[in-house]
């Protein structure tokens, strides 16, 4: 069967590829449904934009390269998109836009758009083989158990990372990469979670608080999990995109509190109170017993000197750990690393070496911050490569 466009991929960016790329456009993926991420994202409600994304939220060997997509395809031109099909939405945080409802009228929205577009979509479709022709390309799937060869002009590589392997992410655009002698950057677990050995933080387990996470190159202020495993929550994620194997973090316990006054006025005021009940008023109790041992955390706060005080307040404005890893890619929320962007033009998301290929979405060395940047990458590096492909005919 001869087709002008085929997606490897119905996420994200394969789908909205699809709605800009013209009739004779196919969409496969071996899934049983179409944008499983977008279905489970953002807790089943979708942090589908960020009122505020910029280049700057992406990590990338290149980082000028996205400006380019994300300058012609907007939060604001999708956010137009979701209007007119009349979901609700709402800000939750720091930009971060969420379906009212559920992330399930993304993925319709994106399906009623191919369906406009007039692409076809197979699913539960597995890529065999696929070979660079005179004409273009030429790729053997099975569809329902029987083998199918399918050609196309332009083929388009957006079958994401290795991110969460039991929501069906494969290495197929690595394999392609590779086949067709695109370079790769090297590939990690981003927004992840901390693991620490022996269960350290296993009595904290469940606790939050507002927190400062840096290290040596970055740092960001939002909630704090303990886990079971280990440390979770936003800051922690957004630090781990960041953070290399075996670095130390810092983590700011009291970013907004200014606790070293607190505590000295409180001494004038109840110096017989403990201190730890006093700190129990400015962290979570659970937290302040932990640190107890720990930090020396003991007598009365009359008992306190400047200097003690000002000490502890250090200690808990910069608390430095080690993880011992990450949760790697069976809880990562992306792919950090990937096609090399030097094998693409910025424009139209074409490989360079071979006329017709396109590589897009988080198979792209191209990887956002928590809080919607990372579909908004989907949508505009989808947006490019469909623009450029339906341009050409
Ligand atoms: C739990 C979770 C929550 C997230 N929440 C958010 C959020 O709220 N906001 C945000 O911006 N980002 C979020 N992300 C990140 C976001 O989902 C991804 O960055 C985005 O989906 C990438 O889009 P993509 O189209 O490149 O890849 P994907 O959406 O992963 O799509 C790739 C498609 O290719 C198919 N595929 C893979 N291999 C093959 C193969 N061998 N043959 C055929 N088909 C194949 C897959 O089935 C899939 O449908 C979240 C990620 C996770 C894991």
């Amino acid at each position: 069967m001869a087709y002008e466009t085929l997606i490897l991929g119905a996420g994200a960016a394969g789908m909205m590829c699809a709605t800009r790329s013209g009739p004779g456009t196919l969409v496969i993926d071996h899934a049983k449904a179409p944008g499983e991420k977008i279905r489970i994202s953002g807790g089943g409600r979708c942090n589908f934009t960020n009122m505020y994304a910029s280049p700057e939220n992406y990590l990338s060997q290149n980082p000028h390269f996205c400006k380019s997509a994300m300058a012609r395809y907007t939060q604001w031109d999708f956010i137009e998109l979701v209007d007119r099909h009349g979901i609700a939405w709402h800000e939750k945080t720091l930009g971060q836009l969420f379906c009212d409802g559920s992330a399930k009228q993304i993925v319709a929205m994106l399906v009623e758009e191919m369906k406009t577009a007039g692409a076809d979509l197979w699913l539960q479709t597995s890529v065999t083989s696929v070979t660079h022709t005179a004409d273009g390309f030429r790729v053997e799937v099975e569809r329902e158990g029987k083998p199918q060869v399918l050609t196309a002009r332009n083929l388009v590589i957006a079958t994401g990372g290795k991110s969460i392997p039991k929501m069906g992410a494969t290495g197929l655009a690595y394999d392609l990469a590779r086949q067709f002698d695109l370079p790769l950057t090297d590939t990690r677990p981003g927004l992840v979670p901390f693991t620490f050995s022996e269960d350290r933080f296993k009595p904290l387990a469940g606790v939050a608080l507002p927190a400062r996470l840096s290290n040596e190159r970055t740092s960001f202020d939002e909630a704090l999990l303990f886990t079971h495993r280990g440390l979770s929550g936003p800051s922690v994620l957004q630090l781990s995109s960041y953070w290399r194997e075996g670095e130390q973090i810092s983590v700011n316990l009291i970013p907004e509190t200014p606790v070293f006054d607190l505590l000295r006025s409180q001494r004038q005021e109840a110096g017989r109170k403990a201190l730890t009940t006093e700190l129990a008023r400015h962290l979570p109790g659970r937290l302040v017993d932990f640190l107890a041992p720990k930090f020396d955390l003991k007598g009365r706060l009359a008992d306190q000197s400047d200097a003690a005080l000002r000490d502890l307040c250090d200690r808990l404005e910069n608390w430095r750990l080690t993880p011992s890893g990450s949760e790697g890619y069976r809880t990562a929320e992306v792919t950090l690393g990937g096609i090399d962007t030097d094998a693409l033009s910025s424009q139209t998301m074409e490989t360079k070496t071979i006329p017709g290929l396109y590589a897009i979405g988080e198979a792209v060395d191209v990887t956002g911050w928590l809080g919607g940047y990372n579909f908004q990458w989907a949508w505009a590096s989808g947006v490019a490569a469909g623009s450029a492909i339906a341009a050409r005919r």
